[in-house]
């Protein structure tokens, strides 16, 4: 007999550190490019599962899930009948981490092999994980899985969805009981495991499926689907339990010659699922996921195959395939994260309008509100959303609303301070021009952003237009035009500091044509940006006009967009003395201005001085009760 030259498994360990080197990739690129933001789950098999159900049932897709994740749901149950679980064995980076963390159990003589009915009870729990985790991702549209998942807790440190009362637990569950049990979390807990299978069991699930889907479209029973996922998950458990074969998949697997085996029984030890290979001709056990490790260890060369062929580089070869053809295939077709309609999108007069580029389109509930909001339009009559492109569709009914008024629904114009401090008169300069690619609310506030790093710039605002039509306010003792255009047309925003310091791709562009310019009173400009006062109260209605005096001060703390809060608790003060009645604040060409409404029978400008510039305010909340704060104002008496 001829012995093997290398004990090494090449084609599982190239995979494995293969997706090991893209996840560190992934975590310190963001170091080097702070434009870039990693998104661990991009190709998460068991998201597209839990999406796909939800879409089959709420139609929409969970979260930020795209046709990626969907493609590589299908193509890992398609793996397991047409070769073996390939993603448990050769991609999935968790299985990878508890291998590793079992092979250290090992060295330390301190791991050891669940078996028996400990082993049989403990597998039931990764079918109830697998319950849970879909009932409440198809009913919120939500990935449940995020709360608790080892692997997204992990790299997002913790952060995002991640529930810690649930991810602590189950980090430390996957990392020691890795540690003294073998595989612990591929057997016992991982939910993903529990689906793929489902899948070996993939005759009696689509049995059982078929007679679902016969009972409640022909025979009209209403019968909820979490009754299939629990059925499905039932009869997994007790064929896996009780080691039942029933016309299982997957179609290729491991096969001893007995004629050339010398029954060293290194392939027992070397099974990382510790499954007996020694005593059986072809090794159907329903841990195998086609990993090969036993046929590369073999001493005896041909005593372990697949199929009774020398095929051991099949499993690697496919998966990257199958994988490869998955991303492909679902580049080219992209799944609606929402497709909603209320009308007749079939409908004579419907025209549909497409908008990409919306990055404010990033998940299922963003879908949500926009599709909400479009509701409310007259004439729209359904949408579709595509997170992956940040794209939407409109249907809409043209007898109603014009494709341009649709447009203009989709838009959100923004009317921001930048960096006012404050001038309350003379005038401020304004320039408004149209700018390209800033449809989307994330970019107009990136363009604000831009600007706000010019001191002199007070102010943006936003309408719709093909390009958007910007308007920015500026003082022109501090800045000019020109600076405007170069803030405008920086390639990249840097945000945040030191390391929470990201950079985003802006490349925005002025389009020169209908540029115009002026000046406007600083009145008119406080006027658009900061909201006036005016309350009414102490019987305010039951005075004639005649009987109340007005008592006009400068204000200038009025036109201070921090002061603004405080401006309900001046009122509150205010109502304390019972001839005060009404407050206003407004913006005149000579400054912000108070107008303190009072019935002089019953008050003097003497008091109210006294009122105004108390040292302390004297507060009356809803719930009747009273508190005293100090007076953050100053009023020029
Ligand atoms: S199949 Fe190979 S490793 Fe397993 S017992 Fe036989 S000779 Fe040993
Ligand atoms: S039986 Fe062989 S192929 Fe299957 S899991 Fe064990 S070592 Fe891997």
């Amino acid at each position: 007999m001829s012995k093997k030259q290398s004990p090494v498994n090449y084609y599982r360990i190239t995979l494995q550190w293969g997706i090991f080197v893209l996840l560190i990739y992934m975590l310190i690129r963001p170091l080097l490019d702070t434009s870039y933001s990693p998104d661990f789950e991009a190709y998460c098999p068991f998201g597209g599962m839990q999406s796909l159900a939800s879409y089959f049932s709420v139609h929409s897709l969970a979260c930020s899930m795209t046709t990626v994740q969907i493609a590589l749901g299908i193509t890992l149950i398609l793996a397991v009948v047409l070769f073996s679980k390939l993603f448990c064995s050769y991609l999935c980076p968790i299985g990878t981490f508890t291998e590793w963390m079992g092979a250290l159990g090992r060295k330390a003589k301190m791991q050891i092999t669940l078996k028996g009915n400990t082993d049989r009870l403990l597998r039931i729990s990764k079918y109830v994980l697998l319950f849970i985790t879909f009932y409440f991702t198809v009913t919120s549209s939500e990935l449940f899985c995020r709360k608790f998942d080892p692997f997204y807790a992990g790299f997002t440190g913790f952060s995002g969805d991640v529930v810690l009362w649930y991810a602590i637990p189950a980090m430390v569950l996957t990392i020691v009981g890795s540690f003294f049990i073998r595989h612990f979390w591929c057997k016992y807990l991982c939910p993903l495991g529990a689906i793929t299978n489902i899948a070996v069991y993939a005759f009696p699930a689509a049995t059982i499926t078929l007679l679902w889907v016969l009972l409640t479209n022909v025979a009209g029973l209403i019968i909820p689907w979490p009754w299939l996922l629990g059925t499905l998950c039932v009869m997994a458990y007790v064929f896996e339990a009780t080691t039942l074969k029933f016309f299982i998949f997957p179609s290729l697997r491991v096969t001893r010659n007995d004629d050339l085996c010398t029954h060293c029984r290194i392939c027992d030890k070397k099974c990382p699922m510790a499954i007996q290979i020694s005593t059986v001709e072809t090794v159907d056990h329903i841990d195998c996921h086609l990993c090969v490790d036993c046929i590369v260890k073999c001493p005896e060369k041909g005593a372990l195959t697949i199929n009774k062929r020398n095929l051991s580089w099949l499993p690697a070869v496919a998966t990257v395939i199958l994988t490869a053809a998955a991303i492909t295939i679902a580049t080219y077709y992209e799944l609606p994260t929402i497709s909603e309609n209320w009308g007749d999108i079939n409908g004579k007069n419907v025209q549909v309008v497409r908008m990409d580029g919306l990055k404010n389109i990033k998940c299922f509930g963003s879908s949500r509100s926009f599709a909400n909001h479009m509701k409310e339009i007259p004439g729209i009559v359904g949408v579709e959303t595509f997170v992956k492109h940040h794209s939407v569709v409109v249907y809409f009914d043209k007898t109603i609303i014009g494709e341009e008024a649709v447009k203009e629904a989709i838009f959100s114009p923004l009317s921001e301070l930048l960096n006012f401090k404050g001038k309350v008169t003379g005038k401020v300069s304004f320039v408004k021009l149209g700018i390209d690619r800033c449809f989307d609310p994330n970019d107009q506030f990136y363009l604000g952003e831009l600007l706000r790093k010019d001191k002199g710039i007070y102010a943006l605002s936003t309408r719709f237009g093909e390009p958007v039509q910007a308007t920015i306010y500026y003082d022109s003792s501090l800045t000019d035009e020109n600076n405007i255009r170069k803030a405008i047309s920086l390639e990249s925003l840097i945000m945040g500091e030191g390391k929470d310091q990201t950079s985003v791709k802006t490349g925005f562009a002025v389009n020169e044509a209908g540029i115009t310019r002026g000046e406007m009173p600083a009145s008119e400009f406080l006027s658009m940006f900061i909201p006036t006062t005016d309350v009414a109260f102490n019987n305010y209605e039951s005075y004639a006009e005649d009987k109340m005096f007005v008592y006009e001060l400068p204000f200038k703390q009025a036109a201070d967009p921090e002061m603004q809060k405080w401006m309900p608790f001046l009122v509150s003060h205010a109502s304390n003395d019972d001839g005060i009645v009404r407050i206003q604040t407004s913006f005149t060409e000579s400054g912000p201005v108070i107008k303190i409404w009072f019935v002089d029978s019953m008050t003097t400008v003497e008091k109210i001085n006294s009122v105004l510039n108390s040292p302390e305010f004297l507060i009356h909340y809803p719930d009747k009760s009273v508190k005293r704060i100090k007076n953050p104002f100053k009023f020029l008496i």
